[in-house]
């Protein structure tokens, strides 16, 4: 984990920003810490995709139809959104401020191009990158996911690879090659800047 931006100026609360290629285990990582971490609150993002078995609405996602989504879009409801694999996903505005309203810090598991406009919408904002321990990893990683075709794996894995390039400009990089040391670096990362509050 770099040390390059340790400090937070200022009391108001922070946004904690999530990235990772897919299948580098982001999701569990934040559920895992955010048990721990009392005043932290994760943000519920819209998206247009279908629910995966398991997900439920309003939980892990609000999901939305196309329609639903432009129309948020057009009425500026969105901090941020982007196109993921021919899907929307985004950030309403009101989800972030309705955690920041109660002196939480917000934590928002979303990608690259929807952090670069979260940044300039919000401050302070900590860029957190998790990254798989090396590609071989994350594809065995991405072919183990239920309903995984070879396409789609290999769709991902050049994704990755392009995603993790557009990420060096992040705050810190945390290594997901133990689950249990990831979870306890991204925990300390955080109570690390909200110990340093002034
Ligand atoms: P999945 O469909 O696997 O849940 O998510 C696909 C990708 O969309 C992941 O990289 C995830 O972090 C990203 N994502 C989820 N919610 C949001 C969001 O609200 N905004 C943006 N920009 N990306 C998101």
């Amino acid at each position: 984990m770099s040390k390059s931006k340790i400090s937070n100026k200022t009391n108001r609360p922070t946004c904690f920003i999530v990235s990772s290629p897919s299948g580098a285990g982001k999701t569990t990582v934040v559920m895992r810490a955010l048990a721990r971490l009392p005043y932290v609150a994760k943000t519920i993002s819209h998206t247009t995709r279908t629910p995966r078995p398991g997900e439920k609405d309003g939980v892990d996602y609000f999901f939305v139809n196309k329609e639903t989504f432009e129309r948020g879009i057009v009425n500026h409801e969105f901090a941020e959104y982007a196109l993921v694999y021919d899907q929307l996903y985004g950030t309403s505005k009101k989800t972030v401020q309705s955690i920041l309203d109660q002196g939480k810090d917000a934590i928002l598991v979303i990608e690259n191009q929807g952090a670069k406009e979260v940044v300039k919408a919000f401050d302070p904002v900590v860029l957190i990158l998790i990254v798989p321990p090396s590609m071989e990893v994350l594809a065995k990683r991405l072919a183990n996911r239920p309903n995984a075709s070879t396409d789609d794996v290999q769709d991902r894995l050049s994704k990755a690879e392009r995603e993790i390039k557009d990420m060096q400009w992040y705050d810190h990089t945390i290594i997901n090659d133990n689950i249990d040391t990831a979870v306890d670096a991204l925990v300390d990362l955080i109570t690390t800047y909200q110990r340093g509050k002034v």
